[in-house]
């Protein structure tokens, strides 16, 4: 018997948080998964040869490179992933576009409306297939959610609330980064871009916003002990009104003190609501005002095989998926669009879209009024 497949060898530039996190979820995807090819995991780049050389010996690449053009003329590779900072999105996307690759990249798109408007264009020059990582939504009890909503049991959809919430600049000591950049910086472009695609996701199309955002921290150390002004915002919030009718409000914070996880949403409609937090990412809360009056209150529903694709990893409910199974999720759907089994899950189109109201915001709050998007 022959069990071979085509190949689809892949170059990841950029090793740290994202880029493990790839390399992990194409490793899995492969074998979790029945898909069309074989993914190889070829080469690696990253900022200096000692990075990438120690990156491609730890996470089992071939070839490894201190200069990211290497993947991109690289004959070999059939798909780039992107998992270098925000700033440099646009021009890989586009050399590898350019050079017949498939493209994976991490959210957000990238800092503009300018540079992902450009690389929407430069997708529909090619036929090859492009993904934006917003992991989230690969999440079985987004589908599940999503399906309640569908089915009607929430009955007519009334309002939405949802938070992106996380620790990691709360220490005003804590230096300054690439995410501090004012071109694409900033809380409401790195953690609300998240939420901003599940509302949609959800809940369809939002039509207007009214948006706050604030800088608390004001000036950061770089990592030479020079004081940096901050321009860019720790903390953004959002009323958005959706063309369905439904109101609601996204908040995105990063200096959200002892919470580390916080993707969480609240669903209220006329017969029912859900709710969900990504700290308990298996679970998801369902109230139905058609139970019976003294048995009435929030189920749990706890993610197992029924709530696909959850039975491609564990036969047995309630042992739990993480985070990085989110992205083998991601990558599968990605690999199947490539082959054309689906269309793709969350093409560029959609990463310039979630940058479309990212910008909204931003000039809604500068503007303090209500802007469409
Ligand atoms: P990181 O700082 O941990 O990693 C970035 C890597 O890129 C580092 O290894 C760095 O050395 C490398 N790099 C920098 N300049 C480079 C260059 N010129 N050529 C090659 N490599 C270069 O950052 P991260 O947290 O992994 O974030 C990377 C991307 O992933 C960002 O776009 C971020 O918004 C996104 N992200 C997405 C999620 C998600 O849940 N989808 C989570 C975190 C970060």
């Amino acid at each position: 018997m022959n069990f071979s497949k085509p190949n689809l060898n892949i170059g990841v530039i950029g090793s740290g948080f994202m880029g493990k996190t790839h390399v992990y979820g194409f490793a899995i995807a492969d074998r979790v998964f029945d898909l069309p090819y074989k993914l190889n995991l070829i080469s690696i780049a990253d900022v200096n040869s000692k990075v990438a050389n120690s990156a491609a010996k730890k996470l089992g690449f071939q070839k490894s490179t201190a200069n990211w053009m290497n993947l991109i003329n690289d004959k070999q590779l059939d798909l780039i992933s992107i998992t270098a900072p925000n700033s440099l999105h646009k021009d890989i996307a586009i050399s590898a576009l350019k050079a017949n690759k498939h493209v994976y990249c991490e959210k957000p798109l990238a800092p503009t409306l300018n540079e992902t408007q450009e690389m929407v264009e430069a997708s529909k020059r090619t036929n090859k297939k492009t993904q934006v990582g917003f992991n989230y939504l690969s999440n079985p009890m987004f589908s599940t959610a999503k399906e309640i909503i569908s089915s009607g049991d929430l009955g007519e959809i009334t309002s939405f609330r949802g938070i992106h919430a996380e620790d990691y600049m709360s220490d005003p000591k804590s230096p300054y980064t690439w995410r501090h950049e004012p071109v694409g910086g900033g809380v409401l472009a790195d953690l609300g871009s998240h939420i901003l695609a599940t509302a949609e996701y959800l809940l369809g199309p939002i039509k207007q916003v009214m948006g706050d955002s604030t800088t608390v921290i004001k000036k950061r150390k770089t990592s030479d002990n020079k004081s940096k002004k901050i321009k860019i915002d720790d903390i953004s919030r959002c009323f958005i009104r959706f063309k369905s009718g439904a109101s609601g409000s996204i908040e995105a914070n990063w200096l959200a003190t002892g919470c580390k996880m916080k993707h969480d949403f609240e669903i209220y409609g006329t017969k029912g609501s859900i709710k969900f937090s990504q700290e308990r990412l298996n679970e998801l809360y369902f109230f139905s005002s058609n139970d019976k009056k003294n048995v009435q209150g929030f189920r749990k529903i706890e993610a197992g095989p029924a709530n696909k694709p959850y039975d491609r990893f564990c036969v047995a409910p309630g042992h739990q998926l993480g985070f990085n199974e989110l992205k083998a999720i991601e990558i599968s759907n990605f690999v199947k669009s490539i082959n054309n089994e689906i269309p793709e899950p969350f093409n560029f189109s959609s990463g310039h879209r979630i940058q479309k109201l990212v910008d909204t915001i931003h000039r809604s709050s500068r503007q303090k009024s209500w802007l469409r998007v």
